[in-house]
C-alpha cells in the first residue's frame, strides 16, 4: 500500500547544528558527524511521527522544508 511519504529536506545554508531537531524528533533526524549539520533519516518512519511537525516548530532557523507528494488521481 502506498502512502503520502512527505519529502524533507533541511536547507545546509540555514541549519546551524544545534541539534533540536534530533532530539524532538530522532526518527527523522540525526545529526552528521563531519558536518556537526542535521540530516534526514532515510527510510523514513512510515507512518510519518507527530514529532515531525515539532521538529519543524523547534528549528529555530525554520530551515527544515516538508513537501507533500499531490494526491495520485489513478
Ligand atoms: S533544528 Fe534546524 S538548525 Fe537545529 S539542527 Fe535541526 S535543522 Fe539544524
Amino acid at each position: 500500500m502506498s502512502t503520502s511519504t512527505p519529502e524533507i529536506t533541511i536547507d545546509p545554508i540555514g541549519c546551524t547544528g544545534c541539534e533540536s531537531c534530533a532530539e524532538v524528533c530522532p526518527e527523522c533526524f540525526a545529526m552528521q558527524d563531519g558536518t556537526g549539520l542535521a540530516v534526514v533519516r532515510e527510510p523514513l518512519p512510515d507512518p510519518i511521527p507527530d514529532c515531525l511537525n515539532e521538529a519543524i516548530i523547534c528549528c529555530p532557523t525554520q530551515c527544515i522544508h516538508v513537501e507533500y507528494p499531490p494526491e495520485s488521481t489513478s
